[in-house]
């Protein structure tokens, strides 16, 4: 059963209620992590406070809790939650305040905690693999709203999505302005090429998925070369094989990218390895 805490009250999913004039539903003046919990630990709980503390001072917004005291409070919920293994959608919003969006309308952030389960996938994609569509919509270029803040202002991926769910598929690719693969609605993306693993560089746009870092930490011991770099639709079109990596993913082969198959058309060898040492390291924490 999910439990959510709001500003030191814990509460039932259904009993879980914030202001109707809270900047974070008015205008998405927010910030959220999403984190896993397996084996009751949390998976890189100070990566996921580092982004969020830094979101915070990219947007101007002080945090009224210390971050052991945040640590605190979520190995609390996994506690509480009492089962091994679980989701928790952290938020931060500007808080309550007047109609209006100035942030100096709200004399303090709201923070929130869901303990919860997500599926993203079903189970069955993990071992086929899913198709994906590169969005005709282009992701947010850094010097208008920078990616790597993890934003309550979704829309740019919602719509992403919808396009991927019109063109019968599960998720979509972004490029942005310039045409460079970015990353998908939700998830980063990876391919494998000739036994180099390539993921896009963070400057191209696109969030710093803390899931993606694990990725390249294990694999930079079992791959020839890891690189963080540029690739276009031809890279992925022509890639060996293709995944993508998130909290909520965890790690997903691709075998299908705008009708075409990548590699064999199945999951590929060196992916099935890195989503099993993945599954591995979660467990060690
Ligand atoms: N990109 C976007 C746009 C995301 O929302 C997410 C998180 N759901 C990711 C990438 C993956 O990041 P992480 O591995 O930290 O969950």
């Amino acid at each position: 059963m999910a439990i959510v805490w709001i500003d030191g009250e814990w509460r039932s999913r259904e009993d879980a209620r914030i202001s109707v004039y809270d900047h974070g539903l008015l205008y998405g003046d927010g910030l959220f992590e999403g984190l896993r919990w397996y084996s009751g630990r949390i998976f890189r709980l100070d990566a996921h406070l580092d982004r969020l503390w830094d979101g915070a001072r990219a947007i101007a917004l002080s945090l009224p809790y210390t971050r052991d005291e945040m640590a605190a409070t979520l190995r609390e919920g996994v506690e509480r939650a009492a089962k091994p293994d679980g989701y928790i959608r952290l938020v931060v919003t500007r808080g309550v305040g007047d109609l209006g969006i100035s942030p100096a309308l709200c004399p303090r952030p709201t923070v929130l905690s869901i303990f919860d389960d997500i599926r993203l996938y079903p189970r069955e994609c993990y071992e086929r693999g899913i198709a994906v569509v590169t969005a005709s919509s282009r992701r947010l270029q850094g010097d208008v709203f920078d990616p790597r803040i993890k934003s309550l202002n979704y829309l740019n991926n919602v719509l992403a999505k919808l396009e991927a769910q019109v063109a019968g598929c599960m998720e979509a690719v972004f490029l942005n302005r310039e045409g460079y693969v970015t990353e998908c609605t939700g998830d980063n993306v990876f391919i494998v090429k000739n036994g180099v693993l390539k993921t896009p560089a963070v400057w191209l746009g696109l969030l710093e998925g803390i899931t993606r870092n694990s990725i390249l930490e294990i694999a930079r011991g079992s791959f020839k070369r890891v690189e963080e770099t540029t690739m276009t639709k031809f890279d992925l079109y022509t890639a060996d094989e293709c995944f993508l990596t998130g909290s909520g993913a965890e790690v997903i082969p691709v075998t299908k990218i705008d009708g075409r198959a990548i590699g064999t058309g199945e999951p590929g060898p060196m992916t099935e390895g890195l989503r099993a040492e993945f599954a591995r390291a979660v467990r060690q924490g």
